[in-house]
């Protein structure tokens, strides 16, 4: 009988479990996507990620009509449209590929609920992660909650059965796709505002996943060093790719893995790997410890009090426009809200700066970030704040608290990086520019004074995190 796979975080037509599976099991093979209605209706208009999608099923679109198949799209609620796409195509089983996301979890669940009373089933199959859920657990069959143990743990398995970055070929099978016309709305028609990705150095679709490796895997052997200097392009930029399954994980980790084999990736061909581990070692941490969504991983960091009311909002929004002073920090978040990137080394300063030098809310900062984010995902997202907070599993020690002045100095020494977002810290020479208040009034006109001194900051962060010694 007539299938559907429903697209969902896998926009690519290649390499693809749902699709393998399903073709695989005969046909028709229909295909759909939803714009959720409740997911949607939390987003700004002309939110990145929503283009970002539009343009990439587009893509996917055209692709499968390559294939003789057709992607039907549509927008509603998801626990609504799918069982009744269903019942129209007569699809006696929909096929997607596992999200580990608690919402997502929740709809899927519904869905299944709801085509199960119609005597339909929901077929889902791992896609998104090499390892999921429990494949990788401790000698004593419990989660790792440590990330080395289970790094060491997730390269075992790979090397015991490389099969698990095995393509799961489409193509070959496409004999089973039920023919027809693609259906998609406009943005506007999603009310939704053109963006224009490209200002943003933004390629989406298929194509925009494979030429953002491709210009990586010469980058990979320095990755090691060069991934920490934002002003340096070091890094793949693929975690957006990663995000909507416009790259397929399997091909990066095997073609990772074949580099190496032949010498091609140097040092950096193990770190890089190793950063593909840390992406699937919190979406293991989120699906066995669904509460760190609202909670700290270690619940004693949830007796911390943290700053609240008119003072910690006005240094809130302070952090969130970049004018607090401190101009590695607010070159990152002005990279934030232009581009909706962010360098990892400065995703680990400012959200430090927030918790430690501002005592905000590690959620608030979380929160900011999961609206701004082209990235954004919430194992990843909530695994990095718990991390620079302390309250998270492996998480960096409490009394730990970046200095911002030092890793201006450290990691962005002659300045490029601030001076791409700051240009009226232009002037300033590599030694002026970490801490412009040390200098001669009416240097940086224009330019913040701190919001808070870091060493007074530093000792009162030190006195409210004493609650998790008690
Ligand atoms: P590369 O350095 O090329 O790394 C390759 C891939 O590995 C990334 O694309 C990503 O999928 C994965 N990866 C790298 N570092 C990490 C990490 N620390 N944790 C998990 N996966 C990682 N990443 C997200 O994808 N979405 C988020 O919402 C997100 N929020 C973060 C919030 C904070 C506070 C911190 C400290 C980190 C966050 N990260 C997040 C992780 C990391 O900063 C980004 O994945 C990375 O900067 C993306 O750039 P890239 O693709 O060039 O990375």
């Amino acid at each position: 009988s007539a299938t559907l796979v429903w697209f969902r975080r896998d926009l690519r037509a290649f390499d693809h479990a749902a699709l393998h599976h399903a073709l695989q099991a005969g046909g028709p093979v229909y295909c759909a996507f939803v714009f959720d209605a409740p997911i949607l209706a939390g987003l700004p208009r002309d939110d990145r990620r929503v283009a970002f999608i539009h343009a990439s099923l587009v893509e996917l679109a055209a692709e499968l009509a390559q294939l003789n198949g057709h992607l039907l799209v549509r927008h509603g609620d998801a626990r609504e449209v799918i069982p009744a796409l269903a019942a129209e195509l007569d699809a006696g089983t929909v096929f997607v590929n596992e999200d580990y996301d608690p919402a997502a979890i929740a709809r899927d669940e519904a869905v299944a609920a709801a085509l199960a009373a119609a005597g339909r089933s929901l077929q889902a199959y791992k896609d998104q992660v090499i390892l999921a859920k429990s494949e990788v657990l401790s000698q004593a069959g419990k989660p790792l909650t440590v990330f080395t143990p289970y790094k060491n743990a997730w390269l075992k398995k790979l090397n015991l059965d490389p099969a698990l970055a095995a393509p799961l070929h489409v193509e070959p099978h496409a004999a089973a796709f039920a023919p027809g016309r693609s259906t998609l709305p406009s943005l506007a028609q999603l009310g939704f505002a053109e963006v224009d990705l490209a200002a943003v150095g933004v390629t989406p679709g298929m194509t925009g996943g494979a030429a953002a490796f491709e210009a990586f895997v010469p980058k990979l052997a320095p990755y090691g060093t060069a991934r920490d200097f934002p002003a340096v392009q070091g890094t793949s930029q693929l975690s957006l790719h990663l995000r909507f399954g416009t790259v397929s994980i399997r091909h990066l980790v095997r073609t990772v893995r074949e580099l190496a084999e032949r010498g091609q990736a140097g040092d950096g061909g193990a770190v890089w790997l190793a950063e593909l581990v840390w992406r699937e070692f919190y979406q293991q941490i989120l699906f066995h410890f669904p509460y760190v969504v609202q909670s700290a991983f270690k619940p004693v960091y949830d007796r911390i009090e943290w700053e609240t009311g008119a003072e910690a909002d006005a240094l809130f929004a302070a952090w969130c426009e970049g004018r607090t002073g401190y101009p590695l920090v607010d070159a990152a978040m002005l990279q934030l809200n232009r581009t909706g990137f962010m360098h990892n080394r400065l995703r680990m300063v400012t959200a430090s700066f927030l918790v430690k030098d501002l005592g905000i809310d590690w959620r608030r900062g979380e929160a900011y970030f999961a609206l701004k984010l082209n990235d954004y995902e919430l194992a990843s997202n909530n695994g990095g704040w718990q991390w620079a907070a302390s309250s998270g599993c492996d998480a960096q020690p409490f009394f730990r608290i970046f200095n911002p002045v030092t890793q201006s100095q450290k990691f962005d020494p002659d300045g490029a990086f601030i001076k791409a977002f700051l240009p009226q810290l232009a002037r300033l020479s590599a030694q002026e520019i970490h801490a412009p208040w040390l200098l001669a009034p009416g240097r940086t006109p224009g330019y913040p004074a701190p919001v808070v001194l870091h060493d007074v900051a530093r000792q009162r962060t030190l006195a409210r995190y004493a609650v998790v010694k008690k």
